[in-house]
């Protein structure tokens, strides 16, 4: 398995590492490791990794088996061997903007109270696909309610709840716009706001910014028919 340091600390941008395995792929497993994997709608992290004599271009992350995140590099060159410590770092302008997108799309799915069917991330826009059978009524109060949640620069954190904490609370579930995954014993949830003024509470794996302010000015962009019950609304960051 490797440690996701991003789920702790998403703004680690450097970090030092071991390597503890090769795919047969040429892929390269760290005991730690500040790359997000490809999922949840979010792409994988590029960035570089760095050794004692050497230096490759990491194209991405994605899952392996047993909570291990696999780095996968750009070109065919020499790997560091396993036992190797190396530093990692991050292509920062890249995920800071799935960062801000990530945590727009939480705020769209507050402001746009339908089931989430779907949704990408990208590094300058997101979407997410809404169980809705009529596009939303007003683009412009849409767009004003995202920017307003952005302007009141609301703390974003994450706490980790047991399954059984999860079954005990059923209130909590009404909160949650999809199913948890299960089978993992802990549940990552994603909160905006605190305490009575919490927004949104979902479980999520990804990365967030750390106040709502950070995303800056959002712009809704296309609303497409992708079927009789699925809209899917883009969303843009303005700068
Ligand atoms: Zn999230």
């Amino acid at each position: 398995m490797t440690i996701h340091m991003f789920r702790d600390d998403a703004y680690v941008r450097d970090a030092s590492a071991v390597v503890t395995g090769h795919t047969p792929e040429g892929g390269i497993v760290l005991d730690q490791s500040i790359f997000y994997p490809t999922g949840g709608g979010q792409p994988g992290d590029s960035g570089t990794l760095s050794w004692e004599g050497g230096a490759l271009n990491i194209a991405t992350a994605i899952k392996g088996d047993d909570e291990s995140i696999i780095l996968v590099p750009a070109e065919p060159r020499a790997l560091p061997g396993v036992g190797t410590t190396v530093t990692q770092s991050l292509d920062w302008e890249r995920r800071y903007a799935h960062m801000r997108v990530h945590t727009a799309l939480h705020i769209l799915s507050v402001a746009l109270p339908f089931g989430v069917t779907g949704g990408s991330i990208g590094a300058g826009r997101g979407r997410l696909d809404f169980d809705m059978a009529d596009a939303p009524e007003d683009r412009d109060e849409l767009e004003a309610m995202l920017n307003a949640h952005v302007a009141s620069d609301m703390r974003v954190s994450a706490e980790w709840i047991t399954e059984a904490e999860l079954d005990a609370n059923p209130s909590m579930v009404k909160t949650l716009s999809v199913q948890p995954p299960r089978g993992a014993g802990e549940i990552r949830l994603v909160r905006i706001g605190e305490g009575d003024a919490t927004i949104d509470l979902q479980p999520c794996g990804g990365t967030h910014v750390a106040r709502t302010g950070e995303i800056g000015a959002l712009r809704i962009g296309k609303i497409e028919k992708k079927g009789r019950m699925n809209r899917r609304v883009y969303l843009h960051l303005d700068g």
